[in-house]
């Protein structure tokens, strides 16, 4: 096994509906800020905390995949597709765990907006056994990390507490456990906007990649309803 195939696994789940250059930017940026071998895409199924996404998971892993394409820092997982149940978190890491082995560390990768949600989500204590969580700033959604104190909840505060890491190295250091907020190049990107602007009509052109945007015209994807 190389470095790259020990060195700590960045996971970026999400609905991906369709995925856009605000993901791309946050799995590139992270996979810089945070030292990671490599970063995961990971379409949901069904998501449970939201509608049914607008496409189907063939269509949003196809699009994952093309949008990865020639970048051999990012890759796509289709588990939570192909799964039938539906695609909570604890179950992928624990996934990936008897992939990976108890030492691979692993990164879960949040924007802040969905951090500041994490409490919410199904045994979300239990993550932090599995996983360090990397918080990254998003344009909009949330102050930068450095005022969490004031805007996160006082259980996710508390969850965070000696958690706190600053360095890849305390990351590439342990296998799980770590919380590490990094900043990104602001992108006011998200899919409900593509969604929006290609059901309306409008070019999404230089949202996303041209390789996802041929595939969506090609399959009729998003058009008014
Ligand atoms: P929607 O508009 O449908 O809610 P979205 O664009 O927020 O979708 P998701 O698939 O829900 O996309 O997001 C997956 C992950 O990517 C989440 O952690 C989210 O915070 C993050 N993310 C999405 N867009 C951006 C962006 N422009 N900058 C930083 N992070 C982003």
């Amino acid at each position: 096994m190389g470095a790259t195939e020990s060195g700590p696994l960045g996971i970026l789940g999400g609905t991906f509906d369709p995925i856009h250059f605000g993901h791309l930017r946050l799995a590139e940026e992270a996979r810089g800020a945070l030292g990671l071998a490599r970063v995961r895409l990971i379409p949901a199924g069904q998501p449970p905390h939201r509608e049914p996404p607008r496409c189907s998971g063939e269509d949003r892993l196809a699009m994952a995949r093309l949008a990865v394409a020639g970048n051999p820092g990012l890759e796509v997982d289709d588990g939570e597709v192909r799964s039938t149940e539906r695609s909570y978190t604890l179950h992928t890491l624990q996934r990936l765990r008897t992939e990976l082995g108890p030492a691979r560390p692993l990164v879960l990768i949040l924007g802040a907006d969905a951090f500041q949600g994490l409490p919410t989500w199904h045994r979300w204590e239990a993550l932090f056994d599995l996983a360090h969580i990397a918080v990254a700033n998003r344009p909009g959604s949330a102050p930068h990390a450095r005022r969490w104190p004031g805007i996160l909840s006082p259980a996710l505060e508390a969850a965070c507490r000696g958690r706190m890491a600053n360095s890849p190295a305390a990351l590439a250091a342990a296998a799980a456990g770590r919380v590490m907020p990094f900043d990104m190049t602001p992108l006011a990107i998200s899919a409900s906007l593509v969604r929006d602007l290609l059901s309306g009509g409008a070019s999404a052109r230089y949202l996303l990649p041209d390789s996802v945007l041929d595939y969506i015209g090609l399959h009729h994807l998003y058009r008014p309803s």
